[in-house]
């Protein structure tokens, strides 16, 4: 059976004393709970060592991102197997703000899931149409190319490996969510275009997250749909009273 996940993307919010603070917070709130689905927090490059020590293992911790070169001379990037050496066991690869604002293209991110991977980091990977692709009905040739662009050069084992997250461009930070049923038909398509490529059990075994606006409120709804496998929270992750109610939503 396939992981549900429900991962925390902080972004770049919180200093290392706050972000050490809501780690040790959610890992007291999680304590002794009967929690149904694997909890992740993509906390900033600066913090994910601290926040590792802060947490029992029910809490994963993730980087936001890592350099697509394994070492040298690459002033302010942080590698790969940095990442690892600090504990964290995830990566989020891809996401859109830095598609858009980091030039990260489908080659870029390629490299990138490659080293994670070599170094035994778990990718949480973002593919996502932005609005006017929505609007000319072309997410899923988008979400397609974004997969087979920067993914499918991989064995199926290692495409095993990868985390998927959807999130529509549209609906980050907007408090504009995809409805279930936009969410469940567009998630159905990725896993289709999974098993075309690696077969019927490989996309199965694939989670495929849900992001954009997900909160305590759309959070039952949204992973009620059967490809939904949890979601990916920037903003509700931000406080332990927002992003606790998603985790139970698995309940
Ligand atoms: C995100 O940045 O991955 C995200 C889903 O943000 P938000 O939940 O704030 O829309």
């Amino acid at each position: 059976m396939r992981k549900k996940i429900v991962a925390g993307n902080w972004k770049m919010n919180k200093t290392l004393q706050e972000g050490v603070e809501l780690a040790k917070e959610l890992n007291a709130a999680l304590a002794g709970k009967t929690i149904n689905c694997d909890v992740v927090v993509g906390v900033p490059a600066t913090h994910i060592a601290s926040v590792v020590a802060s947490v029992d293992s029910v809490v994963g911790v993730a980087a936001q991102n890592c350099a697509d070169k394994a070492s040298g001379a690459y002033t302010g990037e942080i590698s790969a197997a940095m990442v690892a050496s600090t504990g964290a066991k995830y990566v989020i690869l891809g996401h859109s703000e830095r598609r858009a604002y980091y030039g990260e293209t489908s080659e870029i991110l390629k490299e990138k899931t490659l080293l994670a991977l070599a170094n035994g980091l778990t990718p949480i990977f973002c593919i996502g149409e932005v609005l006017e692709e929505r609007e000319a009905g072309k997410q899923n040739e988008v979400v397609k190319a974004q997969i087979e662009e920067s993914l499918f050069n991989l064995s199926a084992e290692d495409f095993g490996k990868i985390v998927l997250a959807y999130e529509p461009v549209w609906a980050i930070g907007t408090g504009k969510t995809a409805t279930a049923e936009q969410a469940q038909e567009i998630h159905a398509y990725i896993r289709s275009v999974v098993a075309a490529k690696y077969g019927a059990e490989v996309a199965d075994n694939t989670t495929i997250l849900y992001g954009g606006s997900c909160n305590a409120s759309n959070a039952k709804e949204l992973f009620a749909n059967p490809d939904v496998d949890g979601g990916l929270i920037g903003g509700a992750s931000l406080a332990v009273a927002n992003f606790l109610p998603i985790i139970e939503a698995w309940n």
